[in-house]
């Protein structure tokens, strides 16, 4: 019984969750020895199934396709889909697709929604969202190199961008640039819708994470501008407004990628506990009957649930009072669950043995790509600090001074 449960989410939640046992993890073998890009033609028969099954786009509103779902309501079906690698791209509710849906959903003007937005809610192509530079600071993006200068009715794009995800058949990216280089820091950049296609963009490579380079939607690019012509019609919101836009993009976003972390520890404790019961060391002495396996077992019980409360809870105030008011617990949730989530693949990955560590089940995957997850969307270190300022304000001590 879990308090957030709606009635809506108790009609939808058994029918994902079948979905995803029955169609979609079966999927899995095969993506772990082979490429997403092989993959895609079954993956794109499963989302004809789900469109059919009325479950497409789960976080968007009735009037366009979806299921008009409260955050926290998402929440709960981010955490079920996020029960395998594939879950949210059959639903098309992926990263970073859904962050720009939500975002051309908000700020793009009607010709935007059309040439961009609608394919994308469609599921007919693919985006991604263009902000970190290798050249500096991705934790402080408010210093960057990249620029777009206003010529005429277009805007010319310079700059070198990395870990630009799922670049790779993107036929959009939504590209943070300088026009303004004197403004206030927070004022200096824009968006820009930029078409693959444009003269002068070029993706250098796919980087490898952990050895794994990765392709099409599952990969994290490194891409150059070089004189990209972007039509001054593409500038999403004002001009100067980029970081305000990157805010929006950034709260609902931490819960939908916290609930994911949450079904990743569920699947490998659920993994942990058949492994347990069925590896044997003796006839009749499994390995559940030792006691170090029984207190990892309890422990990322409690750590998962303990996460999932805080996250729900937060969604739920964003849903009645809005990110502002919950931004010390969306800081909170962030490096809590991705800690979480770390502490429990490992014993899962420790419970396998050898096996843990190969490509046979789907834990060693999860633990070379979700390393990350301590890192993107605010490093711990820059989360621990936000809250930590606020508690400490509340002792009358600024950490800024
Ligand atoms: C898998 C993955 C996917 C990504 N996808 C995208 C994407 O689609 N688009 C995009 O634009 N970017 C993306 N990123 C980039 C991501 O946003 C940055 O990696 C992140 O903002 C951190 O920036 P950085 O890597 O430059 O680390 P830096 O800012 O150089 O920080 C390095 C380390 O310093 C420490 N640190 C930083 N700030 C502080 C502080 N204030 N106090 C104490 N310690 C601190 C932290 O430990 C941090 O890990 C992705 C990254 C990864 C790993």
């Amino acid at each position: 019984m879990n308090i957030f449960h709606t009635d809506r989410i108790k009609s939808i939640l058994p029918q994902i969750r079948s979905f995803v046992a029955e169609e979609i993890i079966p999927l899995e073998k095969d993506y772990l020895h082979g490429t997403f890009r092989a993959l895609e033609p079954r993956l794109h028969a499963l989302r004809s199934k789900v469109k059919e099954k009325g479950l497409w786009t789960p976080h968007l509103p009735e009037s366009d396709g979806g299921l008009g779902l409260t955050l926290t309501e998402f929440g709960i079906v981010s955490e079920e889909l996020g029960r395998s690698p594939l879950g949210h791209y059959v639903f098309n509710c992926q990263a970073p697709d859904i962050g720009n849906m939500e975002l051309l959903h908000q700020f793009a003007t009607e010709a935007q929604k059309h040439t961009f937005l609608e394919p994308l809610m469609r599921g007919e192509i693919r985006s991604c969202f263009s902000m970190t530079e290798p050249e500096f600071a991705g934790s402080n993006p408010v210093n960057m190199a990249t620029t777009a200068v206003r010529e005429g009715d277009e805007y010319i794009l310079n700059g070198h961008k990395w870990f630009t995800s799922s670049a790779d058949g993107a036929s959009f990216l939504v590209v943070m640039a300088v026009t303004n280089p004197e403004a206030a820091p927070h004022k200096r950049a824009s968006m820009l819708i930029m078409p693959a296609t444009t003269e002068g963009y070029t993706l250098v490579r796919n980087i490898k994470i952990m050895g794994d380079e990765g392709d099409s939607y599952a990969s994290h690019a490194e891409v150059r501008f070089e004189n990209c012509r972007v039509p001054a019609a593409n500038l999403l919101g004002n001009e100067g407004a980029g970081f305000a836009l990157a805010q929006h993009r950034l709260g609902p976003g931490r819960i939908h990628h916290c609930m994911r972390f949450i079904g990743i520890a569920e699947r490998a404790l659920e993994l942990m506990c058949r492994y347990a019961i069925s590896r044997h060391l003796a006839p009749g002495k499994p390995l559940a009957s030792r006691q170090s396996i029984q207190m990892w077992i309890a422990e990322s019980r409690a750590e998962i649930d303990a996460a999932r409360y805080m996250v729900l809870h937060t969604a739920d105030g964003i849903d009645k009072n809005g990110a502002q008011a919950m931004k010390e617990s969306i800081s909170t949730i962030k490096f809590f669950v991705a800690n979480m989530l770390q502490h429990v693949l490992d014993r899962a990955i420790q419970v396998h043995g050898a096996l843990g560590v190969t490509d046979d089940t789907v834990l060693a995957y999860w633990y070379r790509h979700e390393r990350a997850a301590r890192i993107y969307d605010g490093p711990d270190e820059v989360h621990k600090t936000v809250l930590a300022r606020n508690i400490l304000k509340s002792y009358g001590y600024d950490i800024e001074q």
